[in-house]
């Protein structure tokens, strides 16, 4: 899971780390022992189940789409059966728990042959090493006393995972929190348990299978259900709220610590029932930080972890042998200083080993990759918004990949700049938005099916009613869904017919669907040819008075839109509630021949760029490439650019048609483009080297080649060719969408736009029917 945004836990860690060295060297000791027993035996408890959080947030949305299908397999109509297969085969995404089974067993493994010769010294190993404890001491001890946090995240993530297939999120939350209660009934409400001999019992016989219950089994799993939640929930309350609901839970996690102290119940003292409140607002209040995340960070509250033991025994044994044992050791404050230390120099030695390769500005450049300018989307958002008219909001449609511009980052950017309603075509490039903690409404264009309805409701997203059938549908599913009515105005794609009064009214009514708007598509609003236009008025027309109708009886449609990119660029005067702008916002129009009748200056987000992997000579008559379809009128000197149709590079840009530039100029493409490369002619650009970039889209030098070209030249659109661009390639985003300065738009530029919204064939009598 992308982890952008959510430099507020990354951050975290290091301090629940810091929090674990104290649980292990008890800072306040020599101060005051009640202080101590706060910081200890209380607080500290949060560091451990915040680990389990955070585990939780990143690992179950990367299998969570397919269990939600499995909640609802069966669930549907006899209709929707036949669609069960489809998504069966979705399930759990098995990769992403592999991937995490995989690093977190090596980093146990590399970390109980750390302790080996600690266990050795001291003659645990022997002890261990006896069949009866070795899996006990593997699946919950750990080996050593710190290690057990290790195989419980591993065994809370396969008992949550299984929990997930079985049961929905409020059975998973019931049935882990059960486990949680048991967990705590064993640690520090023990004295409840010693009440009840048949309890008692119970607990005798499970502590031959571990010696204490803060484990995988009983323990992890409710926070790491959490942490689930916390991701998949896009609810979201003010800062402040969540600050509050900290600190009174901690408060009365501090009650509790202290009156089960009073009562002697505590067997140890790692869980409380307010540890679940107080990690619930904690986790919250993190996420609301935001910021960078950072690997390095996470890296290093990892080895402190691991390592601070070990750093325990070096100080102790560095002062022995120095004989400075009584200002080492005797003083809690400096011996746990001088611990954190160890263990911070440890970890920033060893990070370099961890991190790999540092990631330099040119990573993601060895092949084919895709730069995103963000201050372009900024002018662009900035742009149409000066066009639209008052109350009227920018949609943006960021459906398939945003047009192959990356979706989770377009979104991302656009929420900063204010923008917070998205138009998808399915429910689960919805869903993937919600994940990554995009804002807002999120409205699918497309039909989704009853299986996914749950998507809906779980990742609030607004659905399309494309008939009344489907309302019915909706309607049926049980609980409220967010809905918007889709009327067809003849396009004769999704929508009902705008004559179709009846047909509306039962959808209106239909008691489950939360109604926020109604919209329609506008087919040939790009032409500005008189049918074409003619066509297009009656179809705005049309929604109008069917709207009027509506109301007439007394129904609120919601918000209202109607005009995609080019229905805004040539009817932008239209008065409703959004635009839904897609190809637009990207700087670009779908077919470099059109006009429209207000022309913004937009500017493209994307360019594609590649690198020359080999250059060579040929002679006469040397043929190039697939089916020797070039042949080489004399000596010269081609490239080969490492990009190809399986980037989305379309193939039919190859018989001479397109070029791409190198070294500021133009260098044409020969010979039929293959899957994965190029070959492109260089005979005219000196020093062309093997590593030299090749822009396919974008600008180089004072040459430039607009996406716009390249569709024309390979008989597309902008539009297809985008959204083809492959996931091979690498989108590596720049600048900053609220970056401030260099406004494009100026004054003059805003006056023309209100000027040239008069200057149109104003059908005013649409605006007055819709008030
Ligand atoms: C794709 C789409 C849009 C956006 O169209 P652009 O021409 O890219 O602006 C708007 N509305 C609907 C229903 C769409 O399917």
């Amino acid at each position: 899971m992308n982890r952008n945004g959510y430099g507020g836990i990354d951050r975290f860690r290091l301090i629940a780390a810091l929090l674990v060295v104290a649980v292990h060297t008890l800072p306040l000791v020599s101060l005051s022992p009640l202080a101590d027993f706060i910081l200890t035996h209380v607080l500290a408890r949060v560091a451990v189940p915040f680990f389990f959080m955070a585990t939780g947030f990143f690992l179950l949305p990367d299998m969570l789409p397919a269990l939600n299908h499995k909640n609802n397999a069966g669930t549907g109509t006899n209709s929707i059966k036949g669609h069960k297969i489809f998504c069966e085969g979705k399930r759990v995404d098995y990769k992403a728990l592999k991937t995490y089974f995989k690093k977190t067993a090596s980093i146990y493994l590399l970390a109980v042959l750390m302790y080996l010769p600690l266990n050795i010294y001291t003659g645990r190993l022997a002890e261990m090493l006896k069949p009866s404890s070795l899996i006990r001491e593997l699946a919950f001890g750990g080996t050593f006393y710190h290690l057990w946090y290790l195989p419980a995240g591993m065994l809370g993530v396969l008992t949550v995972c299984i929990l997930l297939s079985r049961f929905n999120w409020k059975g998973v939350f019931f049935i882990t929190g059960l486990l949680y209660a048991a967990a705590l009934l064993g640690d520090s409400y023990y004295g409840l348990t010693l009440k009840f001999d048949g309890l008692k019992n119970f607990y005798d016989l499970l502590f031959i299978c571990f010696d204490y219950t803060r484990n995988g089994l009983l323990m992890a799993p409710v926070f790491i259900a959490l942490g689930g939640g916390a991701a998949l929930s896009g609810r979201k309350y003010p800062v402040t709220a969540y600050a509050a609901g900290l600190s009174v839970s901690a408060t009365l996690l501090l009650t509790e610590g202290l009156f089960l102290k009073q009562l002697g119940w505590q067997r140890h003292d790692s869980m409380y029932i307010m540890l679940l409140p107080c990690l619930f607002f904690l986790f919250r209040l993190l996420l609301n930080i935001g910021g960078k995340a950072s690997k390095a960070l996470r890296n290093t509250a990892l080895i402190i972890y691991l390592v601070h033991p070990l750093c325990i025994v070096l100080v102790r044994g560095l002062g022995k042998v120095l004989d400075l044992t009584s200002l080492l050791v005797d003083n809690s404050m400096i011996h746990y200083a001088a611990v954190v230390v160890t263990s911070v120099l440890c970890a920033l030695s060893l990070l370099p080993f961890i991190n790999g390769r540092k990631d330099d500005k040119n990573a993601g450049k060895g092949r084919a990759w895709a730069e995103i300018r963000m201050e372009n989307l900024r002018n662009n958002v900035e742009q149409f918004r000066s066009i639209l008219p008052q109350g009227c909001r920018i949609m943006a449609v960021v459906k398939a990949n945003a047009y192959g511009h990356g979706d989770v980052e377009m979104a991302a950017g656009l929420n900063k700049l204010d923008v917070n309603a998205f138009a998808v075509a399915t429910v689960e490039e919805g869903a993937r938005l919600r994940r990554k903690g995009i804002t807002g409404e999120i409205l699918i264009l497309g039909y989704t099916f009853p299986e996914e309805f749950s998507l809906l409701k779980s990742y609030s997203l607004t659905q399309t009613v494309i008939d009344s059938d489907y309302a019915a549908m909706l309607n049926s599913y049980g609980g409220k869904i967010r809905v918007h009515v889709k009327i067809d105005t003849g396009m004769h794609r999704l929508g009902v017919n705008s004559k179709d009064i009846d047909g509306l009214l039962s959808i209106y009514n239909c008691k489950n669907l939360a109604i926020n708007g109604t919209f329609t598509h506008l087919s040939s609003c790009d032409s500005l040819l008189q049918e074409d236009v003619d066509f297009t008025l009656r179809q705005i027309e049309q929604f109008y008075k069917t709207l009027y109708k509506l109301k007439q009886v007394g129904i609120n449609p919601g918000r209202v839109h109607l005009q995609s990119s080019y229905g805004v660029l040539n009817y932008p005067y239209l008065k409703c509630d959004y635009a839904r702008v897609g190809i637009a916002l990207y700087g670009v129009l779908s077919d470099k021949n059109h006009v429209t009748r207000v022309s913004p200056c937009l500017s493209p987000v994307l360019s594609i760029k590649a690198r020359v992997v080999l250059t060579k000579k040929i002679e006469e008559g040397d043929k190039v490439g697939y089916g020797r379809e070039y042949t080489a009128g004399g000596k010269m000197t081609i490239a080969v650019v490492a990009i190809g149709y399986g980037d989305g590079i379309p193939r039919n840009l190859s018989a001479g048609k397109g070029h791409v530039l190198i070294r500021g100029e133009k260098a044409r493409i020969i010979g039929r483009i293959c899957m994965d490369q190029m070959m492109v002619d260089v005979s005219n650009i000196p020093r062309v080297v093997q590593g030299d970039i090749a822009t396919v889209i974008g600008g180089d030098g004072r040459e430039s080649i607009s996406a716009e070209s390249v569709a024309a030249c390979s008989g597309t659109l902008t539009n297809e060719l985008l959204s083809r661009l492959g996931q091979r390639i690498v989108r590596m985003v720049t600048g900053d969408p609220i970056f401030k300065e260099n406004r494009v738009f100026t004054p003059e530029l805003k006056k023309f736009y209100e000027t040239a919204r008069f200057s149109i064939k104003s059908p005013h009598f649409f605006s007055m029917l819709h008030k």
